[in-house]
């Protein structure tokens, strides 16, 4: 049975790493650096014991280098578990076997709260047994700061030398929770991201959602406050959007979105904002833009739309856009200011489509 388990890791470690999962590449990276702090550091330990008269120490340590290696490989074959245990084992009886030689004053002990630290890192491990571990952790060093420093414990070091091994492994703890701190600080700004973009996007478009579209129109609103440079705000609705869904399948209409989407952004300035409003209807916004500005704007984006040919799943077919366009100018609130350009909209849906009709025009 420990047999076939053996073998079945052995045949899973290649040298070739295998493909980390994304929610383990954390896991995966703040592992890795740490096996090459565990694997120097013991390689250091060898020469240094043998040097200090503890050859028992240096042997031990022969073996720590060994399983740090170990520990490496499994964490590059994906076997992440299995890495987290050998490292924190040998952690563990290092931290033990060196305190229990060298005394407490060495600062051995430093590993047991390096080693909890990890473990908590292990999401893949349950809170439970993350909970038991530690308190195993705690209760040896208890007892060894116990037996330590009874009166009649020596250690087999000295004076100046003890003093250089706490300093060492002061350094190499505080090298262990800096990669930590490092590699959690930085997923947890990547996470930060990727939240903010699924709370504001719309993830078949990549353009901004209702919700961010709004914020954005609100802080122009504030510009427009200080500056009283007028601004515009157009619905741009596809028109017989849903002849593309009902003849070449819901698909070709979500490719025809998705090209649309590309299609404004790339024709309107760097500073106007698109955004996906509701199913084929987008909401633009023109800042620091008169109406006969936006209207050229607008007018070369239609024609431009209109002259650009599409091909899906062999059909060659072309796309018009109706637009209503209106104008920010302190009159009326930004939710009123886009109903109007909706109605501007549906008046350009009922006098023939591909065009484009203002508010001002309606009113007139
Ligand atoms: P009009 O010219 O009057 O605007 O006609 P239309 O067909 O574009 O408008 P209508 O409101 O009748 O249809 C819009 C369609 O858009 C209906 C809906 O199924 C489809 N739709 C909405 N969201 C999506 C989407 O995300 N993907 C796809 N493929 N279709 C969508
Ligand atoms: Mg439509
Ligand atoms: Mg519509």
């Amino acid at each position: 049975m420990l047999l076939a388990w053996a073998s079945g890791l052995a045949l899973r470690l290649p040298f070739k790493s295998a493909v980390i999962e994304r929610n383990n590449y954390r896991l995966f990276i703040a592992l890795k650096y740490l096996c090459y702090l565990g694997i120097i550091a013991h390689l250091l330990f060898i020469p240094l014991f043998l040097q200090l008269g503890v050859p028992e120490l240096a042997i031990i340590n022969v073996f720590s280098v060994l399983l740090w290696v170990a520990s490496y490989f499994f964490n590059r074959a994906a076997l992440h578990s299995e890495a987290f245990a050998l490292a924190a084992t040998e952690a563990v009886a290092h931290a033990i076997l060196a305190t229990y030689f060298l005394g407490w004053d060495a600062g051995f002990y430093f590993y047991f709260f390096s080693t909890v630290l990890y473990i908590f890192l292990n999401h893949n491990q349950s809170f439970r047994i993350i909970l038991i571990q530690s308190s195993l952790i705690l209760l040896t060093c208890i007892g060894l700061h116990i037996y330590t420093h009874q009166p009649e414990f020596e250690s087999a070091i000295s004076g100046n030398f003890l003093d250089a091994l706490y300093f060492m492994n002061l350094f190499v703890n505080f090298t262990a929770f800096g990669i930590q701190g490092y590699f959690f600080r930085k997923a947890s700004t990547e996470n930060d991201k990727k939240l903010e973009l699924l709370a504001t996007t719309d993830p078949l478009t990549g353009l901004f959602n209702r919700r961010k579209m709004l914020e954005l129109a609100e802080s122009e609103v504030v510009r427009f406050q200080r500056s009283k440079k007028p601004f515009l705000m157009a619905i741009a609705d596809i028109d017989h959007f849903k002849q593309f869904n009902d003849n070449y399948g819901h698909d070709c209409g979500d490719y025809v979105l998705k090209r649309m989407s590309a299609l404004i952004k790339e024709t309107l300035r760097q500073q106007d904002v698109v955004s996906r409003w509701g199913g084929e209807e987008f909401l633009i916004m023109l800042p620091d833009t008169d109406l006969e500005g936006g209207i050229q704007a607008f007018e070369k984006l239609r024609e431009m739309i209109a002259n650009t040919q599409h091909e899906y799943a062999g059909k060659i077919f072309s796309i018009t856009i109706t637009l209503g366009v209106s104008q920010f100018d302190g009159g009326l609130n930004i939710n009123d200011t886009i109903k109007l350009a909706d109605e501007a909209l549906y008046k350009g849906k009922r006098e023939g489509r591909n065009r484009i009709v203002t508010v001002q025009s309606i009113q007139k």
